[in-house]
């Protein structure tokens, strides 16, 4: 069985719309593939729909904005239920902020030259209801200023880059617990990507896990060398974490990491929709696993 745990779709800063993404996910010969958009549900029901249609179990998920020591830190959640009243207030302060902020990265860059405005950022989203800095890259592309989002993100974008601007992020623990009462299980995206080791020590991870029900860590993802996948594997052992993988899937042409490039394992997502069974939320459809 072929599981991809970590996708985005166009309702974040993905470019394939959810259905779009199922069909590809299929040709990917994925059995299952989780949606994980950026701070909101709205991709769910549409990706639901094409996976019952295509024969394809798609996971319900949520890649959350979230901090930690002043640090970004991504959290997956899985199976949480999409009406719950205090996630989703929390969801909806973040992507508030992340639209908030459109309009100052839009004076930073044309202060350095490269003349942008809001409207042209919000052109590229295409409505989508979660923002981001991927699209502040699509409208410079769209103006020729440069070739691609990596670029983008190596030249202005990234979190000490020059038309960098901050935004609202959810307290880490706080998250983990959000998710964990609206049914769901709460696991670390790429905890040691874009050199968050430094913030997720070992004795952070053990805290998370033990004092706020931390349920896994992600250790195959793009993000993390073998080395760290090695460590990351004993640790999640050692602590009792469910291990898993995802490709990061953004959509095709833009960011060159394909569906299914990592996976997890059926062991672990069984324990996964066990829990989020047993905490009455909503896997999704999973009536095969
Ligand atoms: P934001 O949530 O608006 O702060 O932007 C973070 C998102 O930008 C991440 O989830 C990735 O999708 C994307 N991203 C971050 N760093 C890079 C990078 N170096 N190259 C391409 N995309 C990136
Ligand atoms: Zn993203
Ligand atoms: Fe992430
Ligand atoms: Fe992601």
């Amino acid at each position: 069985m072929r599981i991809d745990l970590h996708t985005h779709s166009s309702v974040s800063d993905g470019t394939d719309t959810p259905t779009r993404l199922v069909l590809n996910a299929q040709r990917a010969g994925l059995d299952v593939v989780a949606l994980a958009d950026h701070d909101t549900f709205d991709g769910l029901a549409e990706a639901q729909h094409a996976g019952a249609r295509i024969g394809v179990q798609v996971v319900n998920a949520v890649e959350m904005s979230t901090k930690l020591a002043g640090r970004s830190v991504h959290l997956l959640g899985y199976g949480a239920r999409v009406d719950d009243p205090e996630l989703n207030a929390e969801l909806a302060q973040i992507r508030q902020s992340r639209q908030g902020r459109l309009a100052a990265m839009a004076q930073k860059l044309t202060d350095l030259g490269y003349p942008l405005t809001e409207a042209d950022i919000l052109a590229q989203a295409m409505g989508a209801p979660s923002v981001g800095r991927p699209h502040v890259a699509d409208a410079m592309i769209a103006k020729g200023y440069i070739a691609d989002r990596k670029e983008a993100f190596i030249r202005f974008l990234d979190h000490d880059g020059p038309a960098y601007v901050s935004r609202y992020a959810a307290d880490l623990p706080r998250a983990i617990e959000l998710i964990r009462r609206a049914g769901g299980v709460a696991v670390l995206a790429h905890p040691w990507g874009r050199d968050n080791e430094d913030v997720l020590t070992v004795d952070v991870i053990h805290k998370l896990t033990f004092d706020h029900g931390l349920d896994g860590i992600e250790v195959d993802h793009q993000d993390h060398t073998m080395d760290k996948r090695h460590l990351l594997y004993a640790m999640g052992g050692r602590l009792g974490l469910i291990r898993t993988g995802g490709s990061d899937y953004h959509g095709t042409g833009k960011v060159n990491h394909d569906l299914g490039c990592n996976t997890t394992r059926a062991t672990a997502l069984r324990e996964i929709v066990n829990r989020i069974r047993n905490r009455g939320g909503q896997p999704g459809g999973l009536a095969r696993v």
